[in-house]
């Protein structure tokens, strides 16, 4: 509106001019005008292309990030309190909610929790010693603290607005002690030692591009990208449920709905755990470790 008033009172000044000055003199001022209008014309394009930029950047984290993702769980029914000191009626020994044998009299127990069984690891428990054949220190023992049931989460289409639903796998992630965490997907096993918190900005930045592409390709491209000095090949993304914790010294909630990331760089391994931000039960990480074999793991 303001721009079209100084351009009519501009026209009135130059048809005046044209009138009564001289023509050099007027096709001066002709071009000064000019120029004096462009610059005017540019500083007022350019608040509008900063707003449009603003939410250009707005729109994109929210269109990649886990914000987005529509779940749908079944409701699992969970006993309100679960007293902590549970005895085995036969013998009297300490038992877990979820065990469906007393670990020492071997009687059968009606478990108080029905959890569905990992696909692999499902004898592992909290307590129990696991040995593992480390890649670079040879065999290891660990002792089990905690455990984290997964519920594996697809869509029948790729899309916002398709909600993801459980695909019926479950896989299980072990807190051990000394430090670690062993983990199964699929037919895959990891033993992760480092753990750093990542915010969006580094996910966006490092990790997102790649994603995308290996997503648009139906995970059928071979996507690398180089990080924390090694160069990097994309095995698998998706998307996550934690149905269940237990024990200790474990990272994540009953609840938590994230994406993860896994890749390799030959026997190394990199996970990442990607959760929507405000509070979806998890922080954003990323876990180094190794790739290893399922028969390299024995308990
Ligand atoms: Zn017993």
């Amino acid at each position: 509106m303001k721009n079209w008033l100084i351009c009519g009172v501009l026209l009135i000044i130059m048809l005046c001019a044209w009138a009564f000055l001289p023509p050099p003199i007027y096709l001066i001022g002709a071009f000064m005008l000019f120029f004096i209008g462009y610059s005017e014309y540019q500083n007022s394009g350019s608040p509008r292309g900063a707003v449009q930029a603003i939410q250009n950047t707005s729109q994109a984290p929210a269109q990649s990030g886990a914000a987005t993702a529509q779940v749908i769980l079944p409701e699992r029914e969970m006993p309100e309190n679960i007293p902590a000191d549970l005895k085995c009626p036969s013998c009297g020994a300490s038992i877990k909610p979820t065990d469906r044998q007393c670990n020492y009299c071997s009687s059968n127990l009606q478990p108080l929790l029905e959890l569905p069984e990992p696909a692999k690891l499902a004898a592992l428990e909290i307590g129990k010693t696991v040995r593992v054949i480390h890649p670079q220190k040879g065999e290891q023992t660990y002792q089990v603290r905690g455990r984290l049931l997964y519920t594996e989460l697809w869509q029948a289409s790729r899309g916002p607005n398709i909600p993801w639903t459980p695909t019926g796998n479950y896989y299980a992630g072990f807190a051990l002690e000394p430090d670690a965490y062993l983990l199964n997907w699929q037919e895959r096993f990891y033993l992760l030692e480092t753990r750093r918190a990542l915010t969006d900005m580094d996910i966006n930045r490092d990790f997102m591009p790649y994603a995308k592409q290996f997503a648009q390709s139906n995970q059928t491209a071979r996507v690398q990208f180089s990080y924390d000095g090694a160069h990097w090949l994309m095995v698998d993304i998706g998307r996550f449920a934690i149905e269940f914790e237990e024990g200790e010294g474990l990272h994540l909630r009953k609840g938590a709905i994230g994406r993860f990331i896994h890749s390799k760089s030959e026997n190394q391994a990199l996970v990442l755990d990607d959760f929507q931000s405000g509070g979806s039960g998890g922080q954003d990480t990323l876990w180094r470790g190794w790739q290893i074999n399922e028969n390299e793991i024995h308990f």
